[in-house]
C-alpha cells in the first residue's frame, strides 16, 4: 500500500510493478442524471475528487483541474452512427496534454507540501508525442527538472521542436538508438540504487498514475455531450491504443459508473492485445513500425492494470472490450474512404478507431472513437495518402521557430548514468 503522493513522486513501485488505486469510488447517480448540464471542468473536478479527494485539499485539487483543462474536447459527427471525440485541442495538440499538465501540477503540489526544497527529476522516453506533451506540461514548473529521451532521427521534425526548443527546466537528450533503447535507459535508471540515492527520479510515462488517470475526464465529458443529444443510451467507445494508458483510464471511468455500453481497443499491426482477447494468452512481441507510430508498442505497459482491474478474468474482459487490428494498407484505405464519403480528415491513429467501429458496431448502437492526433502532426503522411495540403495550426508553427538544443547520448547505460550523476 502507498499514498497517492508516493505513487506520483516515485512513479514505479518498489517491486517495479505499477501502482493501482486501492479502491475505485463510484460516482453518485445524481451526477450522471445531471451530467449534460455540466462543463468539462466541472465534470472533471467531480471525477478527480473521486480519485484524489482523500489525498489533496479540495481547493488545490479544483485549481489543478481547472488549470489543466483550459481547452475543449468536442464530440463531432462523422457519419450517422459514428462520432469522433477530438482529443487534440490541447497546447501540443496531443491527448497526452491532459495527463502531463495534471501530473506537473499535482507533483508541484506535493513538493510544496513537503516543503523541504527537494527537487524531482522527471525522466521520460518518447517516440514523439509523449515528450512534447510532458515537456510543455512541465515547462517552468518550480522544483521539477525534465529529461526527455528520444531516438535520433526517429521523431518527426514538428515533434522534435516541441521538446528541443523550450529550454528552462526541460532538457532534450538525443539517443543514438531506437525508442526501445530510450525506454531501456529510463528503466535502468529507475532500477539503479546509486542513482536513486543521488537524486529523486520519477516517470512521466503512462506508468505514472497521475499521467494516465486524468485521461478519464475525456470519457465522462464525451458521454455528457452524447447524452445532451439523446445518443448516449447504447454508446460504444473506441480507443486507438498503444501502451493502453488511454483506454485504461476509460475503463476506470466505467468502473466508477460511467454508463458506456462497451469498449473497442483498436490496434495497428501491433496486435498483442487483440491476440490476448482471442486466445486468453498475453504474448509480448518486438514492436513493428507502422503508419500509426504512436501505437507501435509490443508490450503495452498498462495491460497489467487492465488485467488487474478485472482480476485476470478473460471472460469479463472480452465481454466488455473487443479488439481490432489494421495493417498500414487498411489504414490508408480507411483514410481515403472516410475522406471521400464524409470529408473528415483522419490521421493514421484515428483511422484505426473509425474502421473498428465500422466493422464492429451493432444495430442500435452509437459509436464514438477517439481522434488521438491532429492530422497536421502527420502532415507528410496524410497529404500523401489523401492528396491534400492540410494546414498546420498556428500553435504547431510557433514551436518550429525556436532553436534546437539537445544533448547527444549513446545508448549505453553507463554514459546516461554518468550524465545523471553529474547533475
Ligand atoms: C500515445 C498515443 C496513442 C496511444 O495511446 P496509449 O495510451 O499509449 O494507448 C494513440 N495515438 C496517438 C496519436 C498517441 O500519441
Amino acid at each position: 500500500m502507498a499514498t497517492l503522493e508516493k505513487a506520483v513522486v516515485k512513479g514505479l513501485a518498489e517491486d517495479k510493478g505499477l501502482y493501482m488505486p486501492e479502491q475505485i469510488n463510484k460516482l453518485p447517480q445524481s451526477f450522471f442524471d445531471n451530467i449534460e448540464h455540466l462543463s468539462f471542468q466541472e465534470i472533471a473536478y467531480n471525477v478527480a475528487y473521486a480519485f484524489f479527494g482523500d489525498d489533496v485539499e479540495l481547493d488545490a485539487l479544483k485549481k489543478i483541474v481547472y488549470d489543466t483543462l483550459a481547452f475543449d474536447c468536442p464530440v463531432v459527427p462523422v457519419s450517422d452512427d459514428i462520432y469522433t471525440l477530438e482529443l487534440f485541442h490541447g497546447p501540443t495538440l496531443a491527448f497526452k496534454d491532459v495527463g502531463a499538465r495534471f501530473m506537473a501540477r499535482l507533483l508541484q503540489y506535493f513538493l510544496k507540501k513537503e516543503g523541504n526544497g527537494s527537487e524531482v527529476n522527471v525522466l521520460v522516453a518518447t517516440s514523439g508525442d509523449t515528450g512534447s506533451a510532458v515537456a510543455n506540461g512541465f515547462l517552468g514548473v518550480d522544483g521539477i527538472k525534465v529529461y526527455v529521451l528520444y531516438p535520433k532521427g526517429k521523431v518527426s521534425p514538428i515533434q522534435e521542436c516541441q521538446f528541443t526548443t523550450l529550454g528552462k527546466n526541460i532538457t532534450a537528450i538525443e539517443v543514438d538508438g531506437v525508442f526501445d533503447d530510450c525506454q531501456a535507459l529510463v528503466k535502468a535508471a529507475f532500477m539503479d540504487e546509486e542513482l536513486n540515492k543521488h537524486m529523486k527520479l520519477t516517470s512521466a510515462n503512462s506508468i505514472n498514475v497521475a499521467r494516465f488517470l486524468p485521461q478519464a475526464f475525456y470519457y465522462f465529458y464525451a458521454y455528457a455531450q452524447m447524452k445532451k443529444q439523446g445518443k448516449a443510451d447504447q454508446m460504444v467507445m473506441c480507443v486507438p491504443s498503444g501502451n493502453f494508458g488511454n483506454i485504461c483510464a476509460a475503463l476506470f471511468g466505467h468502473a466508477m459508473g460511467l454508463p458506456i455500453k462497451r469498449f473497442v481497443a483498436a490496434n495497428n499491426a501491433n496486435d498483442i492485445f487483440y491476440n490476448y482477447l482471442q486466445t486468453g494468452e498475453y504474448r509480448p512481441q518486438p514492436s513493428k513500425a507502422t503508419l500509426a507510430n504512436a501505437m507501435d508498442v509490443g508490450d503495452p505497459s498498462n495491460f497489467a492494470r487492465i488485467y488487474d482491474l478485472y482480476k485476470g478474468d478473460h471472460k469479463a474482459i472480452t465481454s466488455l472490450i473487443s479488439g481490432a487490428t489494421y495493417s498500414d494498407d487498411q489504414i490508408r484505405q480507411t483514410m481515403r474512404q472516410c475522406f471521400a464519403e464524409t470529408k473528415y480528415v483522419l490521421d493514421p491513429h484515428g483511422a484505426c478507431g473509425y474502421q473498428a467501429l465500422k466493422d464492429l458496431l451493432q444495430p442500435g448502437e452509437v459509436g464514438v472513437f477517439c481522434e488521438t492526433a491532429h492530422p497536421a502532426k502527420f502532415k507528410e503522411k496524410v497529404d500523401d495518402i489523401l492528396q491534400t495540403d492540410i494546414e498546420i495550426p498556428q500553435r504547431l508553427q510557433e514551436f518550429m521557430k525556436g532553436t534546437k538544443q539537445s544533448i547527444s547520448m549513446s545508448k549505453e547505460f553507463a554514459d546516461f548514468k554518468k550524465f545523471l550523476l553529474s547533475l
